[in-house]
């Protein structure tokens, strides 16, 4: 089976070519943000190489459908055999999700998983860009390496973050989230 992604009203009711400017303006927001964490932080562990978060989801991604958009042109620009490696590991975590429900961790499908790196490094979901520096406890999401920091360096360690601002300018903006299944129209 090919997993086709999903274009249905959500995704259709708002027109892209207006979101594309504040979503890029809110990725611009949250590196600037992440730049100067760690700035002040030298010992901040996440850098290109650490993976830990890309194979610890606690959910299979769920985005708005500006995020989607460009995650679908970021992968239908890969290589046609990469293309066809990620269309494998989007239908076994098809498959993970239907079979194991919500709640178990799963591996992003758009992980190069030997190098370590992001795919789609480029046109990643806003999360992404927070990974590392947005814990919560709720089903699991956190790094250890993080958490084993903070336990460490306690206040130095801990910076708070507005996450939920975020959220919920992207959901103004873009409309509501996309479940992963719905969107490859499982
Ligand atoms: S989209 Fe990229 S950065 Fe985000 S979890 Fe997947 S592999 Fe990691």
């Amino acid at each position: 089976m090919i997993a086709v992604p999903y274009t249905g009203s959500s995704q259709t009711d708002i027109e892209m070519s207006n979101v594309r400017p504040p979503l890029q303006s809110l990725d611009e927001q949250v590196e600037s943000r992440v730049q100067a964490i760690r700035a002040d932080r030298d010992w901040w562990p996440c850098r290109r190489g650490c993976d830990y978060c890309c194979r610890h989801l606690a959910q299979a991604p769920n985005l708005s459908p500006a995020e989607w958009e460009r995650v679908d042109a970021a992968v239908a620009a890969l290589p046609i055999p990469i293309q066809a490696m990620v269309q494998q590991r989007i239908e076994a975590l098809l498959e993970q999700v239907v079979e194991q429900g919500p709640g178990s961790t799963v591996v992003c499908p758009y992980l190069d998983e030997q190098e370590g790196a992001c795919r789609i490094y480029d046109s990643r979901p806003l999360a992404c860009r927070t990974y590392g520096f947005f814990v919560t406890r709720d089903h699991n999401q956190y790094c250890e390496q993080i958490e084993t920091e903070v336990n460490n360096r306690r206040e130095e360690a801990i910076v708070w973050g507005n996450a939920e601002a975020i959220r919920h300018d992207l959901n103004r903006m873009s409309g509501i989230p996309i479940p992963f299944e719905q969107h490859y129209d499982h």
